[in-house]
């Protein structure tokens, strides 16, 4: 079983071997602020106010390793941290982290393939496998380092080996630093769902150091700023505003810009998730977009689509379909579908998707807000910055609002297709 197991494996494990000989500066090319410094110091501190496992969100840029090091190592309780990233991170960061931890602590490294398509449990698996080779005990500390992909897979490891080890959060993406390090969602995708195999598990923080976006690609930094736009849109009217007039700063790699974004999003999250930790209800509202969005991506294959591209066309969708119930004005969906755009979102689907009616209806039936077999969605309702989360909606407005975006992605030739075959 176990030779078996590992033969699997062994296409992976090869992947973890990658040449050490790379210069992080030939990365740092893309965006570098350099509009106002922070000064080393100048962080803002978030708390993710949860009693005895309360924890702090660093959030800054131009850290300096000492003080980072400093941040970082006070939530290391026992003398080994395990540092996991993945192959595409590794040559542009790890350098840096493995440096900061091993002023004070033993530090092992991990890493593993990159991709959504990776976020599987026999990948998962790796990390507990060489946990175990390490001999790391229950006071070790994983650490995260990168996007929601491994945060999400290390926070699940985190909880599961040894019955629960300390894990920290070292965010490298918008999306991750907005959402998914934030709340103690960890787990992985399964071929029949995605994100269906997992736990509820706090870190111990999270150091957000913005100047890691400095490597990011574009469409991954505006597939972040997705989630972003949600926080405004369910809950804080003045930060959608505030959104509508600095996407293009935000686009441009604008430090303060991104400073105030990111800390917006964090309190927003932190609130939610203090007041609603295991998703009774008001929690799920950090969904908007996401049943569609993830019946997108999950129709089209993981990695077809970035998640918060996905979320944008599912914010589109849950948009019209909140206005189709009459719960919000065409104004506002206007507002909406501008601002996704200006943050050069896509709001439709492409040409070529597999997407149809019941492919949406059949994914939309998997997802987890689904109780005793009832549907339930996040829509837009009055005001900007109000929501809801429900089970009683117009389910005609729902399907025309989904067959509104088939027809519209299946393109002149698909629609003369289906007028000759009818
Ligand atoms: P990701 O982790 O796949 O990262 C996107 C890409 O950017 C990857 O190729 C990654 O290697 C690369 N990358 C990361 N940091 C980089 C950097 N600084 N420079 C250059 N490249 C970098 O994807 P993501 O968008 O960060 O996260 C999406 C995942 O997060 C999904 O799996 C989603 O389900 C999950 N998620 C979880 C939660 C939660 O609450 N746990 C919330 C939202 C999303």
């Amino acid at each position: 079983q176990k030779t078996t197991t590992m033969a699997k494996l062994l296409p992976l494990l090869a992947i973890l071997h990658v040449a050490t000989s790379f210069n992080p500066s030939t990365f740092l090319t893309r965006g570098t602020p350099t509009s106002t410094a922070l000064k080393a110091s100048n962080y803002d501190t978030v708390t993710v106010d949860l009693d005895d496992r309360s924890y702090p969100i660093y959030i800054g840029g131009k850290f300096d390793d000492d003080e980072g090091s400093k941040l970082l190592t006070q939530h290391v309780k026992g003398n080994r941290v395990f540092l996991i990233t993945n192959d595409l991170i590794a040559p542009m960061h790890l350098e840096r982290y493995e440096q900061m931890f091993s002023k004070e602590k033993q530090v092992d490294t991990l890493i593993l393939p990159d991709g959504e398509d990776k976020k599987t449990i026999e990948v998962m698996s790796l990390i507990l496998d060489r946990a175990l080779e390490l001999n790391l005990d229950r006071k070790a500390t994983f650490v995260a380092l990168g996007g929601g992909v491994i945060g999400d897979m290390v926070g699940f490891a985190a909880a599961i080996y040894q019955r629960g080890v300390n894990f920290i959060q070292v965010p490298t993406t918008v999306m991750s630093m907005v959402d998914s390090s934030v709340g103690g969602k960890t787990g992985v995708n399964h071929p029949l769902g995605k994100n269906m195999v997992g736990a509820f598990y706090q870190p111990q923080c999270v150091y957000i150091d913005i100047d890691t976006l400095n490597t990011l690609p574009d469409r991954e930094l505006q597939s972040g700023i997705s989630e972003v736009i949600k926080y405004g849109l369910i809950n804080d009217a003045d930060f959608f505003i505030w959104l509508e007039q600095n996407m293009e700063g935000l686009l441009a790699r604008d430090l303060e810009g991104f400073k105030y974004a990111i800390k917006r999003s964090c309190e927003i999250k932190a609130d939610v998730v203090k007041a609603d930790e295991k998703e009774a209800g008001l929690r799920a509202t950090l969904n908007l977009g996401h049943t569609f969005g993830h019946a997108i991506e999950n129709g089209s294959g993981y990695g077809a689509w970035l998640h918060g591209e996905a979320v944008a066309i599912g914010t589109a969708m849950a948009a019209t379909m909140s206005a189709k119930m009459g719960w919000i004005d065409e104004a506002l969906v206007k507002r909406i579908y501008d601002l996704l755009i200006l943050a050069k979102l896509p709001v439709e689907l492409p040409v070529d998707s597999p997407m149809d009616e019941e492919a949406f209806l059949t994914a939309m039936m998997k997802d987890k807000k689904v109780a005793d077999g009832q549907l339930r969605l996040i829509l837009l309702k009055g005001e900007l910055g109000n929501c809801e989360f429900t089970g009683e909606f117009d389910v005609e407005a729902m399907k025309s609002t989904i067959n509104e975006f088939v027809a519209e992605c299946a393109g002149p030739s698909s629609k003369s297709q289906l007028v000759e075959q009818s």
